[in-house]
């Protein structure tokens, strides 16, 4: 009878652990990503919003609008107009500050939105969490095709935020470099967002590195089946990832997830 008690009872607390566990683990400090296809993602947090690299209204496979977008910051990892499209228009209904590397930054703050500029290495403190810039490997410019131009954009990059004790990295649009190792040593990297479609950036199986070397807890893919040639499995990239003890979620447009 007391055996069966106690067995009752550790039953009990072990159910009530595993609950609590639970809860940690859905509910963690409730940070909301919200993800609106390519390399767009929407970080909300205790009233406070910010977009990256938002690309809307010209992709396809997007379900929302960006006149809906309510954002405080709209943060921009590159020229390339799959990651500058709506980023104007969002920043002017907004009020909201776009924040680039300088040239980047001058160029939109001529489009009339109000801008803030930024270099590599540099941080700049949003008020509600902490942007750093840092490299990527790939290119950056506005191609103005109508006038057969090309302007220089600046460095192309990408950020690392803190938030309220979470640190995230979305690394823009990036080759595998040897220094995301450095950048993993010196942050502990809850959730990194990284581009797998290949073509123009890293394909999976490098991403799957990236995130080794970022020491990445969580990844969620980006730059993928937008268009015909970064077609890739998200979910496949996921289990790879798992196969180095790494997690993660593909996410589809439109869909949100909680940190
Ligand atoms: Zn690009």
């Amino acid at each position: 009878m007391s055996l069966m008690r106690r067995d009752s009872t550790m039953g009990r607390d072990r159910l009530a652990q595993t609950r609590i566990a639970l809860i940690l683990e859905s509910e963690g400090l409730g940070l909301e990503i919200g993800y609106h296809g390519h390399s767009c993602v929407q970080l909300t947090h205790g009233g406070h919003s910010l977009i990256i690299d938002p690309f809307i209204s010209g992709n396809g496979l997007a379900v929302t609008r960006p006149e809906e977008i309510k954002v405080d910051y709209v943060l921009l990892t590159h020229g390339h107009t799959d990651h500058t499209l709506d980023a104007v228009p969002i920043a002017k209904n907004n009020d909201a500050t776009i924040v680039a590397i300088h040239e980047l930054a001058t160029y939109m703050s001529w489009q009339g939105a109000k801008a803030l500029g930024m270099n590599l290495g540099g941080k700049v403190s949003l008020g509600f969490a902490e942007v750093q810039m840092i490299q990527a490997f790939h290119s950056s410019s506005v191609i103005v095709d109508n006038e057969g131009q090309i302007i220089y954009a600046g460095m192309p990059a990408g950020f690392i935020i803190k938030w309220d004790g979470m640190t995230l990295l979305h690394s823009g649009d990036t080759a595998l470099f040897s220094d995301m190792k450095m950048i993993g040593e010196r942050n502990r990297i809850d959730l990194a967002f990284l581009p797998i479609g290949d073509l123009f950036t890293m394909g999976p199986e490098d991403a799957v590195t990236a995130a080794e070397w970022f020491g990445a807890k969580k990844v969620v893919p980006l730059h993928f089946n937008t268009f015909p040639p970064i077609a890739q499995d998200g979910e496949q990239f996921i289990s790879k990832l798992a196969e180095k003890g790494i997690g993660g979620r593909s996410l589809s447009p439109g869909e949100k997830m909680t940190l």
